[in-house]
């Protein structure tokens, strides 16, 4: 009889995500993965490149990562982390030079690209006694809002984020308002107050990372800032 092949494991490895706090446990990608990733990648399909990058999670997580509770710039870490432990730090692709639009060869090391987290109480307050607290947007959220028309997305993503409502008497909880009542009540906040919950977006611990370089054809120094969910999954799945 035939022997069989012996089952090869992979090392395991650990990981803090560094907004949720969650701990994670996971195995580099293998080869077959890789290559469902530089497919998806070519194929330039947006959900085609979500759904198989999710779905390399998962099996290198053995199904454990919570994207429920991470937030969306937790998961992009993570990827990042994968990325490193599957294929190595370095990273290598061109952006178009902002002036002469020629291509510009980056090299970039993943280790360096960091979340900016720091613990908040995630309340805004939209007078001295009412307020609101939100959470923050997990994977599935802002696949959610991304797919929102653009002059809806404000309000929507609001919507969606709340967690409650409090005054100095009572909390309001989401789950027994409907969506109807919530935008009411949302547009008749007046433009100072949407500003307080706009500031509470923007503060979203975020991965980002700030390029500067300078034009190796027109020599013009210039600076690009990486960020978001698309850029950091384009930037893991390059070889
Ligand atoms: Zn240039």
């Amino acid at each position: 009889m035939k022997k069989m092949l012996p089952v090869v494991n992979g090392p395991t490895l650990n990981c803090v995500l560094p907004v949720s706090g969650i701990k994670v446990k996971y195995r580099p990608f293998v080869v077959k993965e890789q290559k469902a990733l530089l497919l998806a990648k070519e194929s330039e399909n947006q959900e085609n490149i979500l759904d198989t990058i999710k779905a390399v999670m998962i099996s290198c997580t053995d199904g454990t990562l919570d994207f429920e509770k991470a937030t969306v710039d937790d998961i992009a870490f993570f990827f990042l982390q994968l990325r490193i432990a599957s294929v190595g730090e370095e990273v290598k692709f061109s952006i178009p030079c902002a002036s002469c639009d020629q291509p510009v060869i980056m090299n970039l090391n993943l280790n360096s690209v960091k979340i900016n987290a720091k613990k908040k109480n995630n309340i805004v307050m939209i007078t001295d006694s009412i307020g609101i607290k939100f959470r923050y947007p997990t994977f599935n959220d802002t696949i959610a809002i991304d797919m929102m028309d653009a002059e809806l997305r404000g309000i929507g993503a609001t919507k969606m984020l709340i967690e409650h409502i409090f005054d100095d008497e009572e909390i309001f909880n989401k789950s027994e308002y409907t969506d109807e009542e919530l935008e009411k009540w949302i547009l008749g906040l007046t433009q100072d107050q949407l500003r307080n919950i706009e500031n509470f977006f923007q503060d979203i611990p975020k991965l980002k990372h700030e390029l500067n370089f300078t034009c190796p054809h027109c020599k013009t120094e210039q600076s690009r800032l990486l960020e978001g969910l698309h850029n950091f999954f384009r930037l893991g799945s390059v070889a």
